[in-house]
């Protein structure tokens, strides 16, 4: 079995745990008694297999590059993520989790959004689902990211603006967990990624891991392995990461490869290279590696692409670069721009900028003809059109 689950505590080694205040805890300790007999059953599988394929789109093709592949001297693969609906793999957590909060009967969503494509996921499966959904933005993400705050607008959720600290992701988490603690019986918290307090983490990764799923399946019709030599994905947080490694962890064969954001570099005071920097210490209710000073405040981050753009990493991804399982690298903004823009002309696909990062990678690795290389292409690049203009 290669899948990765946490103990009873939700710990992966010594990361994970539920750091969580006292107000909080029933909230948590109701999603950890449930989640997993809720996920298991085979009404909850039905449904959300049945919503992933037919509303999300899924599978999403694995896409054979042949000028990648001639180009890089390898059998190179992109795992099409950025043609789910809304753009990203961020909707196959979404609905996962709306279908969990209606089997613990509740009647309503929020969620904090950073760039506004988890916050754009959320509020898409709450207007199918018909949930109540109140999405809670940083004022300054409000202004940058203006067409996804119009996006969930029209899609019936309510935006409500964070307005102390940095007016940014952060402060939009700390609002939307002060909404959960004043609301806890009528309200689930869904989280955006691999990160917070147990069991969120293993949620998460389990709902992702049907990219892996599939990759097993279409790489077995189109070579005759299921594994691949190299997965390689971007990491902000690092669901999309982790639902491409989740079914090839320790197999003997594939090496796992998540992609930080460098951002201006990793000496350069603008990054947000988690592992190439972080020391061990506890955000967002969970232990693992962050950026921060030597006095444990968190440094905010950079990164050219929004989605990266977080201090932290999944407690998972702190475990498998502890023990060896995955190799985490990272690259810069001019590199993953350029990586862009290299796919858009030489594969008509314009990738996110997060995705991007994945591939720039490519170009920093030495491989031989028979490697099979996948490329998790976690979104489209529609919302980056203003950043992709700015560097034409
Ligand atoms: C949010 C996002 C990411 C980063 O989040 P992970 O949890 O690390 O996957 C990556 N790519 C895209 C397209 C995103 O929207």
């Amino acid at each position: 079995m290669n899948h990765i689950k946490p103990d009873k505590y939700g710990y992966y080694g010594e990361f994970g745990g539920a750091f969580v205040p006292e107000m909080l805890y029933p909230n948590v300790k109701e999603l950890q008694e449930h989640y997993e007999q809720i996920i298991q059953s085979d009404s909850f599988q039905k449904e959300f297999k049945s919503l992933l394929s037919d509303y999300v789109g899924r599978p999403t093709p694995l896409f054979f590059s042949k000028n990648l592949s001639a180009q890089f001297g390898a059998q190179i693969y992109l795992k099409r993520e950025d043609l789910n609906h809304t753009g990203a793999h961020k909707i196959n957590n979404a609905i996962g989790q709306v279908l969990l909060a209606k089997r613990l009967n509740k009647k309503r969503i929020i969620a904090e959004t950073g760039a506004g494509q988890h916050g754009v996921a959320t509020a898409t499966v709450c207007a199918l689902m018909n949930m109540d959904c109140t999405i809670f933005m940083g004022e300054i993400d409000i202004e940058r990211q203006k067409p996804n705050v119009e996006r969930m607008r029209i899609l019936g959720a309510k935006v409500v603006a964070a307005t102390s600290g940095s007016k940014t992701l952060k402060d939009a988490t700390n609002e939307a967990i002060r909404e959960w603690i004043n609301n806890p019986v009528d309200t689930h918290y869904i989280i955006g990624s691999v990160v917070g307090p147990h069991p969120y983490p293993d949620l998460v990764a389990q709902f992702q891991s049907v990219i892996s799923e599939e990759i097993k399946v279409q790489l077995k019709e189109k070579t005759g392995d299921e594994h691949p030599d190299y997965i390689i994905a971007c990491m902000g947080g690092g669901s999309n990461a982790i639902g491409a490694f989740y079914h090839f962890i320790d197999n003997g064969k594939t090496k796992l490869i998540a992609v930080e954001a460098g951002g201006e570099g990793v000496n350069s005071g603008k990054t947000a290279a988690t592992i190439a920097l972080g020391k061990k210490g506890i955000i967002h209710g969970s232990k693992t590696y962050l950026i921060q000073t030597d006095d444990g405040q968190i440094i905010e981050p950079h990164s050219i692409s929004a989605g990266l753009d977080y201090p932290g990493i999944g407690p998972i991804h702190a475990y498998l670069h502890d023990s060896g399982k995955a190799e985490v690298v990272n690259v810069t903004d001019q590199e993953a721009l350029d990586a862009g823009f290299h796919l858009s002309k030489i594969d008509g696909i314009i990738p996110a900028l997060e995705s991007a990062h994945a591939l720039a990678y490519l170009h920093k690795m030495t491989l031989k003809p028979s490697d099979v290389v996948v490329i998790n292409l976690s979104g489209r690049g529609d919302k980056d059109m203003l950043t992709y203009q700015k560097f034409m």
